[in-house]
Order: C-alpha cells, then structure tokens, then sequence
C-alpha cells in the first residue's frame, strides 16, 4: 500500500502550480482586505491556507487540479481572515427559561450596572484614592456601604467569584486545623466546585459528620475538639435530600458555635438579598443568615443577585477584618469594572427597583404576562411563515431559576412548542445554534419539538428570535 502522506510521490511540477504569496496578494480583493485588516494577520493567513494546499495535494495529488483556483484560495483566504477576526465571546439569545444559566453567563446585567462599568472603564477613577482626605484608599470602600447596609452586616469584602470566597474563609480561620461539615452538604457545584477540595487547597481539615441525609446539632458537638476552627453550613444548591432528612438549623449550630467558642460559617452559594417569598420561594436570606449569627456568609455576584461575577463575604468585622489581612486576598480581590457594576446593581436593591436588576425582572414575570407575549409571538410568526408545515403551540410549563437556588421549585410558564414537517427538532435547534448566525438562539428539546420560554428573552430581542426561528423553519 502507498504512504499517502509519501511526498516523494508528488511530481514537483504540481506545486510550482501553486500560486505565489505575492501573485494572491497582489488581487484586487485580498489587496483592499489587507487594507481593512493589516498585512500581517492577512499574509499569516495565506500562508497557512498554501501551506493547506501543499498537505492536500501531498495526501491526494489526483485532487491537486481544483486547489490551484486563485479565486478559490482567496475565498479560503478571506474566510480564514473572518475566522480569526470573530469575536469568540458572543452574545446569544437565551430561550431555555433558565434564568442564572451558567453555561450561558449567569445574570445580565442592569442597564445602570452597565452604564457605571463604561464610565469606570473608559475613564480614570477613585479607585483606591480617597478624594476627601486626598490620599490613597482601599477599594473596598466603593461596595461595603451598601452590602453593610442591605445586608445588616458589620463589615464586608469583595473577592472574584463565591468560590474564592470560600477559600478565603477557610484558608483565614481554619489553615492547619480542623472544620465540620455535615455529610449531607459536601457538594459539588458545576466545572469542578467541591466543597472537601476546596477544603483541601485552603489547608484545612474536613471533618465530616453525620450521615447523606440525617445530621443533627449533637453530630457537630462530639466532633468538636482542640483542633477545630469552624463550623460551616453550605446551601446544598443543585441538589435536594427529601424524604427522611434532618439537619440543624443555623440557630442550633450558632449556639452550639457560641457554647464552643466558634464562629459559624454559611456558604449561601446564591445568596438571596430580595425576598422572593411572593413568588412562592423558600430561599435563604444572606441577612436572615446574618441576624441568626453567623460569624460570615459567602455568595455570588452573579447568581440571584443579578450583578457581575464576585464573591461577598460579609458578616463581623473581627473575622471580615482577618480574612481582608490574608494575603491571598490580593490574589482574588475584585477589578474596577467588577466594582463599577456591583455598586450600581446593590444601588438598585437600596432603591427598591428590584425589576432594573434583570434576573429579578425575569424571576418576578407572572406566568400570565410571558403566555400574552408568547402569543403575539406566535401570531408573528405565523403571520410570517405562511406555511401549514409548521406547527406552533402554547402550553404551561416550568422555568427554573438555575445558579444553584431553589433546584426543586420552579416558576410556572408558558412555554412555545414549535415542530416543523421539514426538519426535525434537533435539525432546527442544530441550525439555530449555529455559529453563523447573527444571534444563536439556545432552546430546549423535548419530544422532537422545540421549546421556547420568553421568560428569559428581552422583549426587544424578539424580533431577532422570531428571524432565526423563520430561517431556520423555511
Ligand atoms: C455556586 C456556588 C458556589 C460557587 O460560586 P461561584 O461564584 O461560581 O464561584 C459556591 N458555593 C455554593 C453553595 C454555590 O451554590
């Protein structure tokens, strides 16, 4: 058999017929393309579409003839170019209606929030200067007034993610000794959050108690020894135990903390600031937490309070005070923009405008104003496609909140069912994914047809939706 990657079987006069680097970018496209992007990234881009060529016709030199096209490699060109030039980051439309979806970003931002970060970006600021005493200043400054405040905290500090919080909180009170956990709550939270490895990176000591589903206040206190540090309770987040269960609560473990002379630690995970109890939600309150007693608690920016990606640890200013001093704060505290965006989501909660803060919004959205959307929606469309190959439906449904709250309750929707006699639901969802599009649209699938809930669509993306979905539907 020959060696299909043997160049010796390649007559050289078949690469002489390779056009030159000079002779392509002499061509009036390639040359005005040089003038919108640069020399360099166009002639990068050539020569690895040459060097394409050369690999191709050494694999098959029977196929050589069509690769020596000019027109053909320019267009090979200038598609390289568009490639390399594409924002990878891109925004997409969400219409799975779940609201802090991870995978797609977690909570959008507020309008104000938004503002706040290009002023702060663009511009020089008071970042760690103190414009009244005229000298340097920390910039913790910018966010603790109003987490003290909505929180009824004493102290507070802002690190990169929840994650980095908890770290933190461990690495200060507990290196080198001990801290209970009860089984019931050592989780793993998506991309790799575990609670005994964090534990393990901090250098502290696990010490598990209890049982997956029954723990209780007596578990902690025959744990307790010399060497422990912390008690820490972590919001189990993704997951529930229902059924025969049992776990202290946050009452019973401070004043077990304070018989013991230890601080009691939450990982809130979300970290709920606004009562959702209306929307028929049992999520803890960061506050409610902190008026119980606990020493600190730890959550997300970017979950149920709806700001940029940051951790927040709040609570007493003795042990708020400690983890600041820790050095590796500096290796995890928050950016300028990160700050910018915080500070304006958080001015939002003081002002009670709860529906500026956009995952708010979508989470308060009755059932009954997302079903009037979604049938002028529908309406449109069909109005648009003209075609009885397409079947489109309105039926209640369920969003989920995501991030990491409340897993088991969810909010009643009415979701879009759409099927097409064309294409199937994985061909639809397939095309309206596709990186080509202006705004790829994530969906659901469920029983071959696609799934849309307009909870998580902004009513002015409905138009681009509707345009993918007719795309995609013709
Ligand atoms: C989500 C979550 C985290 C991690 O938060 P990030 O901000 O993603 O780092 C930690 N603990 C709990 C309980 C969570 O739900």
């Amino acid at each position: 058999m020959k060696n299909p990657a043997d160049s010796k079987q390649v007559p050289a006069s078949l690469y002489r017929q390779i056009p030159s680097v000079d002779e392509l970018l002499g061509r009036p496209r390639l040359a005005e393309l040089a003038r919108q992007t640069g020399r360099t990234l166009l002639l990068e881009t050539t020569r690895n579409v040459l060097e394409e060529i050369r690999t191709a016709i050494q694999r098959k030199p029977e196929a050589a003839e069509d690769a020596f096209e000019p027109g053909k490699i320019e267009e090979q060109i200038a598609a390289g170019v568009r490639r390399a030039l594409e924002p990878s980051l891109r925004a997409v439309i969400n219409a799975t209606g779940v609201v802090l979806h991870t995978n797609l970003g977690r909570a959008p931002l507020a309008p104000a929030a938004v503002e706040r970060f290009r002023q702060t970006a663009t511009q020089y600021s008071n970042l760690e200067y103190d414009l009244d005493e005229r000298a340097r200043g920390k910039r913790d400054v910018h966010t603790v007034r109003l987490l003290t405040r909505l929180l009824g905290a004493e102290a507070a500090i802002v690190v990169n993610n929840c994650a980095a919080a908890v770290f933190l909180v461990l690495n200060t009170l507990a290196k080198g000794a001990e801290v209970i956990v009860s089984r019931g709550e050592l989780i793993e939270i998506g991309d790799g959050f575990r609670i005994p490895e964090i534990m393990a990176e901090s250098g502290a000591t696990l010490r598990e108690v209890g049982t997956t589903n029954r723990t209780r206040a007596a578990d902690y206190e025959k744990a307790i020894n010399e060497r422990t540090r912390l008690l820490l309770r972590v919001h189990p987040s993704n997951f529930r135990v229902v059924g025969f269960t049992e776990q202290p609560t946050l009452e019973e473990l401070v004043e077990l903390g304070q018989r013991s002379g230890l601080p009691v630690c939450e990982d809130l995970g979300s970290g709920c600031l606004a009562d959702l109890a209306p929307q028929g939600f049992e999520e803890p309150l960061a506050e409610a937490s902190l008026s119980a007693g606990a020493a600190l608690v730890t959550f997300s920016g970017d979950k149920l309070l709806g700001g940029p990606q940051a951790g927040i640890i709040a609570g007493k200013r003795e042990y708020v005070e400690r983890v600041r001093r820790n050095p590796m704060f500096r290796a995890l505290r928050v950016d300028k923009l990160t700050i910018a965006a915080l500070e304006a989501t958080l001015n939002a909660y003081l002002r009670g405008a709860l529906d500026e803060i956009p995952a708010l919004r979508m989470i308060r959205i009755s059932a009954d104003e997302i079903g009037r959307r979604a049938r002028a929606f529908v309406e449109k469309l069909r109005s648009e496609l003209a075609t009885g190959e397409v079947t489109l439906e309105i039926r209640e449904g369920w969003s989920v909140i995501g991030g990491g709250a409340t897993p088991q309750q969810q909010l009643a929707t009415q979701v879009i069912m759409i099927s097409s006699a064309r294409h199937s639901a994985a061909q639809l969802e397939t095309q309206l994914q596709a990186p080509s599009q202006a705004m790829p649209v994530v969906t659901r699938v469920e029983e071959d047809r696609l799934v849309l809930d307009l909870r998580t669509v902004f009513p002015e993306q409905e138009p681009a939706l509707a345009a993918a979905l007719c795309h995609a539907l013709r």
